[in-house]
């Protein structure tokens, strides 16, 4: 399959089929060949005008998007993305993804992704309001908590969940688990806004002590991570948690770096400030007294060759933000262990490094095995709603870990037993791992179902 117009799709699409056929998969059970041309195509993909009002009485014109990629595991379930980057190659590459790391998760979930390329950077609190609500407007008629029950991602966080919801319940006259993210005094789950960056951090905690034999944990261990969004934030909180140190953070305007670690002081600040959108530059200015002179602002670049020596790099950004030299540079500063908060943080060139270096004891695990903690709590969100009930804390923590380790277990079995090198030293790659034990999972139940035969 070629997409010259698709260039992110196809790098998603690339990554899984590559992984799969250097497998012995296709050579133990050639049925599942004839799955990747069906389970390429989205099973449905609706695409809307948003009109909104800005706050000056003007007609403001957006596009909106749901991709309804796979449905043979549960309902669609994938974020909403806000970025003036969105487009069709952009969504279909997340919901493509979505599929197979919500498989990864062992619920019941199917795959999709939407959005718009509305930029609610530069709006109002009111604007932002005005456009959710335009936005389901379009929407609410595709989806529901038996349909499609859409989340968060990249500009949509609490806010806008509160809003999208609102404006759902109004126009349905119907109050159900529709959307994930949600409140927690109005039917979200505990633990949901940290779940990305804790489940991250809690499948390189068994990267770690597999690759070690339990000899080493995140203590001492030096962790570069880029992004300040959610992800970000509570991936450094937890490795904070487990005696790690944070040595970086980054926006799109540039990174801080510190040599003695990230406090959770300053993430917290951090936090705060980006539900502004202020940049990391103008935090650290605005708030001087927390970020003394051991932080350095490095402007227009990412963390990455700037960190110096490290064990653990953990993109949390966006999309294709780990370069091949970057990852060279990665490798080359001693870093073991690279997992993806963010979804496809690495370059086709990038994960070429990683895996080559394998026998190097440097290990990688991609997107859709390592994130698939902020969906999976999504999952738990939706069990709760189904049961009218609200877990604990720590109930929906355990729950996480489990799901997280298992995830792990399940990629590190895979890679052994469909490997083509049996016989290397090397650690397995999780790269394959992930994509064949996810895309079995999705392929089986498309069988059942009789969506290939
Ligand atoms: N946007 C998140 C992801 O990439 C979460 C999706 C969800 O919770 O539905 O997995």
């Amino acid at each position: 399959m070629v997409l010259p117009h698709e260039p992110e799709f196809q790098q998603a699409y690339d990554e899984l089929v590559s992984a799969i056929q250097d497998s012995t998969l296709f050579e133990e059970q050639p049925k599942y060949k004839k799955v990747i041309p069906v389970v390429s195509v989205p099973e449905r993909i609706i695409q809307f005008r948003v009109v909104w009002e800005n706050d000056k009485g003007e007609a403001q014109v957006n596009n909106g998007y749901r991709v309804q990629f796979n449905s043979a595991l549960g309902p669609y379930k994938g974020g909403l993305r806000f970025h003036p980057s969105v487009n069709l190659s952009i969504l279909k590459f997340l919901g493509f993804e979505q599929i197979f790391k919500n498989a990864l998760t062992g619920l019941s979930m199917g795959g999709g992704k939407g959005g718009s390329d509305f930029n609610p950077k530069d709006k109002s609190d009111a604007e932002i309001r005005r456009f959710c609500v335009s936005f389901m407007r379009a929407l609410a008629r595709y989806i529901g908590q038996d349909t499609d029950v859409p989340a968060g991602d990249i500009g949509v966080g609490g806010r806008e969940v509160g809003y999208l919801f609102g404006a759902y319940k109004q126009m349905q006259n119907n109050w159900s688990g529709v959307l994930t993210g949600k409140g927690i005094n109005w039917g979200g789950s505990l633990i949901r806004p940290e779940a990305t960056g804790y489940g991250t951090v809690y499948y390189v905690e068994k990267m770690i002590e597999k690759a070690t034999k339990g000899k080493e944990t995140f203590k001492g261990k030096k962790v570069t991570i880029s992004g300040s969004g959610n992800v970000a934030q509570y991936a450094a909180l937890k490795v904070n948690e487990l005696g790690g140190i944070v040595v970086s953070l980054s926006d799109s305007k540039g990174s801080i770096i510190s040599k003695k670690g990230i406090t959770n002081e300053q993430v917290e600040a951090i936090a705060k400030a980006k539900l502004q959108f202020k940049s990391l530059e103008q935090i650290i200015k605005d708030e001087a007294r927390i970020f003394d002179d051991s932080i350095e602002y490095i402007a227009g670049v990412r963390p990455w060759t700037k960190v110096g020596q490290v064990d653990v790099a953990l993109p949390c950004a966006t999309q294709n933000e780990v370069s091949g030299e970057e990852a060279k540079a990665l490798v080359d500063a001693g870093c073991k262990f690279i997992a993806e908060g963010s979804n496809m943080g690495s370059t086709k060139e990038a994960i070429e490094v990683f895996e080559s270096n394998r026998s190097n004891d440097v290990w990688y695990a991609p997107g859709k095995a390592a994130n698939c903690g902020g969906v999976a709590v999504s999952g738990l969100e939706m069990a709760q709603n189904s049961q009218r009930v609200t877990w604990s804390n720590e109930e929906v923590d355990s729950k996480l870990k489990d799901i997280m380790y298992t995830c792990f277990e399940n990629c590190y079995d895979t890679a052994v037993k469909y490997s083509t090198d049996k016989n290397s030293q090397g650690l397995p790659s999780l790269l394959k791992g992930a994509n064949i034990a996810g895309f079995i999972k999705v392929a089986d139940a498309m069988f059942d179902q009789g969506e290939v035969f």
